[in-house]
């Protein structure tokens, strides 16, 4: 018998990045992999500072420090939070503990290439189910259980749609799912939705985990820091499998001072809706369409593929990246992360220009 990996191992394509350099072109524009052009807080930078002074020690296991301050931020209980290398690791622990051999993982049509990743990983059967008018479909995932459903993900807001579901269909979500199915509402985005931490109100249920994210608004994407969200036994079962020491002290310290400034936050979010709603009018203006975003980018639809693929090429000639979503279902759009103001113009001239060239 031959070396062999497990089932399902075999089955994952290797994950593609957002392409971030041009030959060429020393001033590029990376707007693929929806990063905050703000970066992180002012208070990041000293609190690493400080945590590299003791890079001989451990760091804690238990994030006792990260979780009170997130749960004082959030109003949540400490106890029901854990934290992992990115929101990535959540979703992965939440396979492990609750998905195998046998069991369904449900994720929806444009949800995050992740998903089926996380359940091949451990053997399950990932089942994508349509969504509607680049929306997910409450009624078409209930559709879909089975007795062997052991998870059902959500992204909310959507990535690549940009779009969400009102709190009430996603409670019908949650009180429609089989009795052993866990949902997990991934809120990577939600900072940036009109409704907002709609994720943890709903993980106030018994089957309901939502994850949080670092990478996005607080622009520590390269630190890796995430969190989720969840009923007392879900929390419990998921510490079991967590490396003691999958936080670095260094990940830790970043992302507790990252999450005290509010202010800072707020200041982001502010100025990135500011930023999306000129990038949206300045799409449609170009004819390009495109819906209502509510988070941080947009995803421009073209008539065709073929435009898609031309504009995207346009885009590079002048030093642009942004992201082909083919992978998530939508061959004829291009994703574009929100800029700073000077970025969204640059984008939007370039846009312009390719269709009046067009
Ligand atoms: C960016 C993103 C995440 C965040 O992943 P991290 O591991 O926290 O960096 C999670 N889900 C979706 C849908 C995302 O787009």
């Amino acid at each position: 018998m031959p070396i062999t990996p497990q089932p399902g191992i075999m089955q994952i394509a290797l994950y593609k990045g957002g392409q971030s350099t041009l030959p060429g072109h020393p001033d590029v524009l990376k707007l693929s992999s929806n990063e905050s052009p703000w970066g992180p807080s002012p208070e990041v930078g000293p609190a690493l500072a400080q945590a590299a002074q003791t890079l001989n020690r451990y760091p804690s296991t238990d994030h006792a420090a990260l979780r009170a301050a997130i749960a004082e931020v959030y109003g949540l209980d400490a106890e029901r939070v854990i934290c992992g290398v990115g929101s990535d690791e959540v979703l992965q622990f939440a396979a492990q503990c609750y998905a195998g051999p046998g069991d369904e993982v449900i994720y929806t049509e444009h949800g995050f290439a992740m998903y089926p990743i996380f359940a091949n990983a451990v053997g399950a059967a990932p089942v994508k189910v349509a969504e509607r008018e680049r929306r997910v479909d409450v009624d078409a995932i209930l559709a879909a259980c089975t007795e062997r459903t052991a998870l059902v993900f959500v992204t909310n807001p959507g990535n690549p749609t940009g779009t969400t579901l009102p709190e009430a269909e996603l409670v019908r979500l949650a009180e429609g799912l089989p009795e052993r199915a866990l949902l997990i509402v991934d809120g990577a985005y939600d900072e940036f939705a009109a409704e907002r931490d709609v994720g943890l109100r709903l993980a106030e249920r018994d089957n309901v985990l939502a994850t949080r994210t670092f990478s996005k608004l607080f622009g520590l994407g390269g630190l890796r820091i995430g969190w989720g969200y969840g009923p007392a036994a879900v929390i419990e079962v998921l510490n079991r499998v967590r490396q003691p020491f999958n936080l670095s002290q260094v990940q830790l310290a970043a992302a507790e001072a990252a999450v005290r400034d509010q202010a800072f936050a707020r200041e982001v979010q502010a100025e990135t809706l500011v930023q999306r709603a000129r990038l949206t009018e300045g799409l449609q203006a170009l004819g390009i369409a495109c819906d209502e975003s509510e988070a941080n980018f947009v995803l421009a639809r073209f008539a065709d593929e073929a435009e898609a693929g031309a504009c995207d090429e346009a885009l590079r000639e002048v030093g642009i990246i942004v992201r082909r979503v083919t992978g998530y279902g939508f061959p004829e759009a291009l994703r574009m992360t929100v800029g700073r103001p000077e970025e969204v113009d640059r984008l939007l001239s370039a846009l312009s220009r390719f269709k009046g060239a067009a």
